[in-house]
């Protein structure tokens, strides 16, 4: 999903977003598939600090557990925050993402924030016991 934030690129504001988000189940570790696709609403804000991604992720899906191998169902919101910048120069730090064109590629910062939140081992409910 491409959002369109020319509105704030030169002044303060905020624009909201929702969208469902196209991911492949085997590209989500311990995901076997999803109940319904992944789905975000957020916002991408330009304040006098910087421009900020803020979203919350509702994953719901059936999971494949790490341990045991039993499959399980699970509906989690993730919390998503992220820096933006469109300054060049601030993309050698990779807690930035740039805004290019006046557009965002929301789905793609979502996909690398959750990501690195993801845990790397998936556990059932009977496991995390
Ligand atoms: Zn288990």
């Amino acid at each position: 999903m491409a959002l369109d934030i020319r509105k704030i690129l030169d002044s303060l504001g905020s624009i909201p977003f929702e969208t469902n988000l196209d991911w492949v189940p085997s590209d989500v570790i311990g995901v076997i598939a999803w109940s319904r696709a992944p789905f975000a609403k957020g916002s991408v804000t330009h304040k006098a600090s910087g421009f900020l991604l803020l979203a919350a992720l509702t994953v719901s899906g059936k999971f494949l557990c790490d341990r045991c191998g039993a499959e399980f169902s699970q509906c989690g919101e993730i919390p998503i925050r992220a820096a933006l910048t469109d300054e060049l120069e601030d993309t050698d730090n990779p807690d930035y993402y740039l805004i290019s064109g006046g557009e965002l590629d929301v789905s793609e910062i979502l996909r690398s924030e959750y990501v690195l939140q993801e845990p790397t081992i998936t556990l059932c409910p009977t496991c995390v016991a």
